[in-house]
């Protein structure tokens, strides 16, 4: 992803919730809710490990074919249905490059649905390290690709034992993060894929973007360009947080950042970008995962159950 250089703009107050206050009491309707799921921190950071283990997943490398077999594996144990959505884009060098978007679905009879993605490929050049002579390499991008991929899979186990009354999509898309520096021809490759071949009558009620969630040092702010096309989901998940008192989330604004999720708020679907990019290790060889923790992991995973099993659609 890319930040813009925008000026920060607060384009809509949220009702506050510093990191320092009281944490609201739950409302007594919260408290006769629904059942939920557990969601596990240390499981998700297995698959964050599984993930980096295969090495960089850069289009075209073994690490790539071999994780994309992983992931629809895993998702094959848990969803009713998992598509393989393959398809080619020219490289830099006029090579072929072989992608391919996994879309596994929960709850596939209801109409009423909710989409959550993230991307699974890494980034071809560590073009953000500081030495100039690691620039050239690839990241293995434990934080930049498998974090959010890693919390999906646990959110994919748990819909797998309670399925929620909500029907989900998990969309894993490749080719985000190709791109040469501010060459956003050749960013979010899947997502821009996925955007346009979608059937028209996909219309989930909204879609939440996981990219860089893991770092241990988690703080997310609210991304301007989801502010400005679905500040409905911002505020729902936002306020899911604070009913948790999960403090990771600040409802402040972020950066503007361009992202997976631009291409699917133009296609019509409202879109948010759940991203901490306050990361010191982004686009760098040293983005490994003891950078990132089984903590933050849940605490992502915990908002998103509590936004499935008890939020959307009310
Ligand atoms: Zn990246």
């Amino acid at each position: 992803m890319l930040k813009t250089t925008a000026v920060l703009v607060v384009l809509m107050a949220i009702s506050s919730c510093s990191r320092n206050e009281p944490q609201t009491p739950m409302k007594p309707s919260m408290q006769t809710s629904i059942p939920t799921p557990r969601f596990d921190g240390a499981r998700a950071f297995a698959d964050l490990k599984a993930q980096t283990d295969f090495g960089p997943r850069t289009p075209l490398s073994t690490g790539h074919r071999a994780c994309l077999s992983f992931l629809v594996a895993e998702l094959e144990k848990s969803a009713e249905t998992v598509v393989s959505q393959n398809f080619t884009e020219k490289g830099y060098n006029n090579e072929s490059l072989l992608l391919t978007n996994v879309f596994a679905s929960f709850n596939t009879h209801t109409s009423q649905r909710v989409l959550l993605l993230a991307h699974w490929d890494t980034r071809p050049h560590a073009d953000q390290d500081p030495l100039e002579s690691n620039r050239s390499k690839p990241i293995l991008g434990a934080n930049d690709g498998a974090s959010g991929v890693a919390v999906l899979l646990e959110l994919a186990r748990l819909m797998k034992q309670m399925p929620p009354s909500i029907g989900v999509d998990v969309l894993l898309v490749d080719g985000e993060d190709y791109g040469k520096s501010s060459d956003l021809n050749y960013y979010f490759l899947g997502a821009k894929y996925f955007a346009r071949t979608m059937p028209r009558t996909y219309k989930p009620l909204f879609a939440i973007l996981l990219d860089m969630i893991g770092d241990a040092d988690l703080r997310i702010p609210m991304e301007q360009n989801s502010m400005k096309y679905a500040p409905g989901v911002v505020s729902l998940v936002w306020s899911a947080a604070q009913e948790l008192g999960v403090t990771q989330f600040a409802a402040v604004p972020g950066e503007q950042i361009e992202d997976d999720h631009l291409a699917l708020n133009e296609a019509g679907i409202p879109t948010i970008d759940l991203i901490d990019f306050q990361y010191p290790y982004w686009h760098t060889i040293q983005d490994t995962p003891d950078k990132c923790s089984p903590e933050s992991l849940e605490a992502v995973g915990r908002v998103l159950v509590h936004v499935i099993y008890t939020k959307a659609g009310k």
